[in-house]
């Protein structure tokens, strides 16, 4: 069996034939012609009609997927052509975007690998480069981006995270309905003008559409969702007010064992972070037995935690109402509780009381859980990946490890396990 036969098996295309392999001239790779085959005519990659011939550029090589540790290349001279509509323009050819020196078929298989992968082990698996494997993934996700549809979202949750050393954020918009949850957008920054752009992106139509958004209480995404979601019912995140109060308890735990040291007292609170910020049942014994401890003293940390814990029963409410209520009541106990950082958890959770509520009109069908999941996901792809540096390459692999994005299909299956 000849070489030319297994490629047209598994790569054929019309109006091309594949005429002669042979090794290249160092041994160490297959070259195999490509020609047009005789009277098809060549197609314009402007408007994608055939079109009359005009001229040859210079032959080029495009990488196949590599064969038993050879390089494959097809050579090729494109023709250009004289297109009544586009002028005189280079063809369209379908194995080649035109615009990458690898073939489609090769890039969608090194991009597919890149998910499994790391793209430095993908490029080192395939004796290729970190910019090809950035190539594949870059087309790749371009198509998909292009042909994915958005016409189903009816809820979206939208989080910042953080890359890069310094206040670097991301804006990312997730789909989180029931059936599909996915990363629909990445913008730069967390500002107004970032969290806009996915409504530009989306248009007015399917921003009309969008029943339930969720969010963390970062007054830029406050005010677009007001803005562009005005019909939605807009829920907040449970796991980022939940970060929150854990954050004023680390804070009053601090303060308090700082001061205990400076006047002398023993160091009771040190190394009892963990208890306190833990649930009680996550505890171990040891924990419990020093919990325990701290709350015969009637410390400032003792009474955040007490406040904290007693919050969490705002959560198994199920009526509007009576979960507000529990919320008055909470804020008004924790107003007289003269530790300030709780009183300024209380604080914002008064001015936010009507989008906290929402949770229980949306029968907390949409808990953060969904959004603290995928925000998850995206920190293991950048974690996964040195060389993120630029805000374009972060952009593509988030998009490529949790957009769900279309495939461009072959008719042959290349081997690849993802
Ligand atoms: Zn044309």
């Amino acid at each position: 069996m000849e070489l030319i036969t297994i490629l047209n098996y598994c790569h054929r295309h019309r109006g091309f034939v594949y005429q002669h392999a042979r090794f290249g001239p160092d041994k160490n790779s297959i070259e195999v012609d490509v020609r047009p085959r005789e009277g098809s005519a060549a197609v314009c990659s402007g408007c994608h009609q055939p079109a009359p011939g005009y001229d040859h550029l210079p032959e080029r090589r495009f990488e196949f997927i590599p064969l038993w540790g050879f390089l494959v290349f097809l050579l090729y001279r494109m023709r250009r052509v004289d297109c009544r509509n586009c002028g005189v323009v280079v063809e369209e050819v379908p194995w080649s975007d035109g615009k990458h020196q690898l073939t489609k078929a090769y890039m969608l298989l090194l991009a597919r690998w890149a998910r499994k992968l790391s793209w430095k082990e993908t490029a080192e698996a395939f004796h290729t480069s970190w910019d090809k494997v950035c190539d594949a993934v870059e087309y790749v996700v371009g198509w998909g981006l292009e042909h994915r549809t958005l016409e189903s979202i009816r809820a979206i949750g939208v989080d910042e995270i953080q890359y890069a050393k310094g206040h670097k954020y991301l804006t990312l918009v997730y789909q989180i309905d029931q059936g599909l949850t996915r990363l629909l957008w990445v913008g730069k920054e967390r500002t107004i003008e970032s969290f806009q752009g996915f409504f530009t992106v989306i248009g007015e139509q399917i921003a009309a559409q969008i029943e339930f958004v969720c969010s963390d209480m970062w007054r830029p995404y406050l005010d677009v969702i007001r803005q562009k979601c005005s019909q939605a019912l807009h829920i907040l995140d449970r796991f980022h007010i939940v970060a929150k109060m854990n954050k004023a308890l680390d804070e009053v735990r601090a303060a308090e064992s700082r001061k205990m040291a400076q006047d002398g007292h023993q160091p009771l609170l040190k190394k009892s972070r963990w208890c306190v910020l833990k649930r009680k049942g996550n505890l171990t014994s040891q924990q419990k037995f020093r919990l325990r401890d701290l709350l015969r003293y009637n410390l400032q940390t003792v009474r955040a935690y007490l406040l904290k814990e007693d919050f969490q029963h705002f959560w198994e409410y199920n009526s509007p109402t009576w979960a507000g209520m529990f919320l008055d009541f909470w804020c008004y106990q924790t107003m007289r509780s003269r530790i300030e950082p709780m009183k300024k958890i209380a604080r914002t959770l008064r001015a936010h009381r009507s989008l906290l509520l929402n949770y229980f009109k949306a029968k907390k069908q949409f808990s953060s859980g969904v959004v603290e999941g995928l925000n998850n996901k995206a920190k293991v792809t950048m974690r996964r990946s040195y060389g993120f540096r630029t805000f374009r390459i972060l952009e593509l692999a988030l998009y490529h490890s949790l957009g769900k994005l279309p495939k461009p299909e072959l008719t042959h299956e290349f081997f690849c396990p993802v």
